[in-house]
């Protein structure tokens, strides 16, 4: 899939512009703070209806202003069609060709990309929160089913937290009858979970040893729930129940899943030296795109935000390749260490996007 055209209006600090992409590679470059990370940030949100950067959609309208929008011409090989996003309130609505559009609601209508960012290099050692993200964010893409999922656990979740924290004594009672909406979602969304990392470790573990020329990286789901049937998660929860009551808050469930990275038997989280988790997480993102090419729209598009430079020779040369199956868009502030020959060249200045090549 391609995105041949996006317009943007009031987002971040773009006023009203709009930028045509070539089906190869793009190269966005500009000095910092000038606009290139507002533009993949935009071609994502088109994508997935959410940001890398925030959870709060009103940081995304420009200031000043009370409402932005964002509209994408996508092809495909089933056709053509126009994505776009509202977002005024803190509230998003996304159409697609001007019907009101949920991610996976018509997979065959659904556009994807894979975004790596400088932040997600620090993502291995850092909070499981940040490992979640990946997960949702990335293979997320990669179920249609995923995102409804994981919205209406948050939303049980929130309503028994809220249950815990406002009774001093709360009612068993009232708290058991959350407990089976509960443990159905939870149980829903770590099945899923399980099966798309299942899907990704084996691309993880080739592309891994690709890079690196060592022993393949085994990527490994450590979910909160021990089993995945309705009775066992139950039964999880019963055991917690007196520790909840004096913690007041849900302490067993997907919110509190995590991802792990193994060399070699050796947890990357706590013994990964930096090469190594480099390797990782470009080989997680290029497993992501690997995934995703096998789902009915074909590769998604790769967004590369600063992260050529972060990288050596190799694993370089590893994304530019996987770059060469996907339409890919990369930022820099050093085009001449890029080290690439880009179909088109765009440079930012002040949110103000101009073609130079
Ligand atoms: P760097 O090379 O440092 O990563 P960048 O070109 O990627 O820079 P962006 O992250 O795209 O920079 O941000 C460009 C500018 O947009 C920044 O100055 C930022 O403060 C500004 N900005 C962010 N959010 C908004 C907003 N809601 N309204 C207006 N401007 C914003
Ligand atoms: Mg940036």
């Amino acid at each position: 899939m391609v995105i041949e055209e996006l317009q943007l209006h009031n987002w971040r600090n773009a006023g009203a512009v709009a930028v045509d992409f070539p089906p190869g590679l793009t190269l966005v470059t500009g000095q910092n703070a000038q606009g290139k990370t507002n533009l993949l940030e935009a071609v994502f949100f088109l994508a997935t209806g959410r940001s890398h950067r925030t959870s709060h959609a009103e940081e995304l309208v420009g200031f000043a202003h009370k409402a932005a929008h964002l509209r994408g011409v996508i092809r495909r090989d089933s056709g053509t069609f126009v994505l776009s996003a509202a977002i005024a309130d803190g509230r998003v609505n996304r159409q697609r060709d001007g019907k009101a559009f949920r991610r996976g609601q018509d997979p065959l209508g659904d556009f994807s990309a894979i975004l790596f960012a400088p932040e997600d290099l620090l993502v291995l050692k850092g909070a499981p929160a940040e490992r979640r993200r990946i997960l949702d964010l990335d293979l997320g893409q990669a179920a249609p089913s995923y995102r409804s999922l994981h919205a209406n656990y948050a939303k049980v979740l929130r309503q028994r937290n809220a249950l815990l924290r406002n009774y001093e004594h709360p009612a068993r009672e009232m708290l058991a009858a959350w407990d089976m909406a509960w443990a159905k979602a939870a149980v829903a969304l770590t099945q899923l979970r399980a099966r798309l990392v299942k899907e990704t470790a084996p691309h993880l573990g080739r592309r891994s040893a690709e890079i690196s020329g060592g022993p393949p990286a085994a990527l490994v789901y450590e979910p909160s729930l021990s089993g995945d049937t309705v009775p066992e998660a139950l039964e999880q929860l019963a055991a917690r129940q007196e520790d909840e009551l004096r913690r007041r808050t849900s302490l067993v469930g997907p919110h509190r899943d995590d991802l792990r990275v193994e060399i070699d038997g050796r947890d990357l989280r706590l013994f990964g030296s930096q090469g190594e988790q480099r390797t990782a997480l470009v080989a997680f993102k290029l497993a992501a795109v690997e995934v995703l090419s096998q789902r009915p729209g074909g590769a998604p598009v790769l967004l590369l935000d600063d992260v050529l430079s972060e990288l050596d020779q190799g694993r370089r040369r590893n994304l530019l390749v996987a770059a060469m199956v996907a339409q890919t868009i990369v930022t820099t502030t050093e085009p001449q260490l890029a080290g690439m020959q880009p179909d088109r060249t765009i440079a930012v200045r002040g949110g103000e996007y101009e073609r130079t090549w």
